[in-house]
């Protein structure tokens, strides 16, 4: 039975990573902070023979006893709103943390996978985005801290492949919804949800007219899980390609819930990317991957997670959503 260390566990991908491998017949070790995380995402997980949970902080040294075949670092806050409110440990996250990890899987003689994102593109000239372009990324600006923790990531990660011929894999991740994200973490999804359940206008940020592409997280852990167990040590994005504009998905969201609010609109957050398309050529090619969930099954399966919340939670979010405020 090959074993798995997953970092970032108890967070939206690293939750859902987890179920996949267990669903596999993996042997999982879950290992989190609990900073941006929780552990409800996982208590499911919690009384199987073949999961373990390490609350822990990646930026310490990492001790993990017994064998490991894989290691995938997902831990790191991955909204504006939390990398806004904690940019240091997002930046350690990024470098020490994936450093510690590298140092585990050479020890362990394990795979390693690091989830990287478009991101590092930042506020991509080249429309849609292949993994050739380099990026048009401000490091000193709010967004800064995430991209080039990101960056310095994907560079250290190579390193280890070409000086100590470690197996290393990078995933750049595109926007990515589904059953678990926070309901309070700034991001677009979750809050036109929840602002639909809570009754409260929808807050489109700017005009509306920047775009982004959503994958269903399903298609997207099919797509790490595929890139994993691929022999190609260079960057693949994965991600769903049909692209829309804020505008229409804020619309869309109207629809889907049946909301009577309407949308208002808010002050763009500065360095906002105003286009964002994954170029899935690569993934196509060598992993003969493509998502399968459109948005309307995907947004129909996300509402109903939403919808099945306690209003407690619903409403957890009011403390975050001043924060934002404070920092527009
Ligand atoms: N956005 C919005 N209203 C919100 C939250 C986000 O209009 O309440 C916009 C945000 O400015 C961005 C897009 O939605 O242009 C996606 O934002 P998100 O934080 O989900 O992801 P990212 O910007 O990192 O792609």
């Amino acid at each position: 039975m090959k074993r798995v260390l997953i970092t970032g566990a108890a967070g939206f991908l690293g939750s859902h990573l987890c179920d996949r491998f267990i669903r596999e017949g993996y042997r999982v070790v879950a290992m989190d902070n609990l900073i941006t995380g929780d552990l409800r995402n996982i208590e499911h997980l919690m009384p199987l023979e073949h999961f373990e949970f390490y609350h822990h902080d990646v930026t310490k040294f990492v001790h993990v006893p017994g064998d490991l075949d894989y290691i995938l670092h997902f831990a790191s806050p991955a909204s504006p709103i939390d990398y806004l409110k904690i940019p240091i440990q997002t930046l350690k996250v990024g470098a020490m943390g994936t450093h510690n990890l590298l140092g585990l899987a050479r020890v362990k003689n394990a795979r390693f996978i690091i989830a990287s994102t478009s991101e590092v593109y930042g506020d991509p000239l080249v429309h849609p985005q292949t993994e050739e372009y380099w990026g048009h990324v401000n490091p000193v600006g709010p967004r800064g801290c995430y991209d080039e923790a990101k960056r310095y990531q994907e560079a250290i990660t190579m390193a280890y492949h070409t000086y100590h011929g470690l197996e290393t894999r990078i995933v750049r991740i595109f926007n990515t919804y589904g059953p678990r994200m926070r309901l309070n973490d700034g991001r677009v999804l979750p809050a036109f949800i929840g602002q639909a359940l809570r009754g409260e206008d929808l807050t489109i940020f700017g005009d509306g007219s920047q775009t982004r592409s959503f994958c269903y997280v399903d298609d997207l852990v099919e797509g790490i899980y595929r890139l994993l167990l691929s022999d190609y040590p260079y960057p693949v994005n994965i991600g769903n390609p049909s692209e829309i504009t804020i505008r229409d998905f804020a619309e869309e969201i109207i629809r889907l819930t049946g909301t009577s609010q309407k949308v208002i609109y808010k002050p763009l957050p500065k360095d906002d990317p105003k286009q964002r398309q994954p170029d899935i050529t690569k993934a196509r090619e060598i992993l003969g991957w493509e998502p399968q969930i459109d948005r309307a099954e995907g947004l129909r399966r996300t509402y109903e997670y939403f919808k099945g919340l306690s209003r407690e939670r619903l409403y957890e979010e009011s403390l975050h959503r001043e924060f934002r405020q404070d920092n527009k």
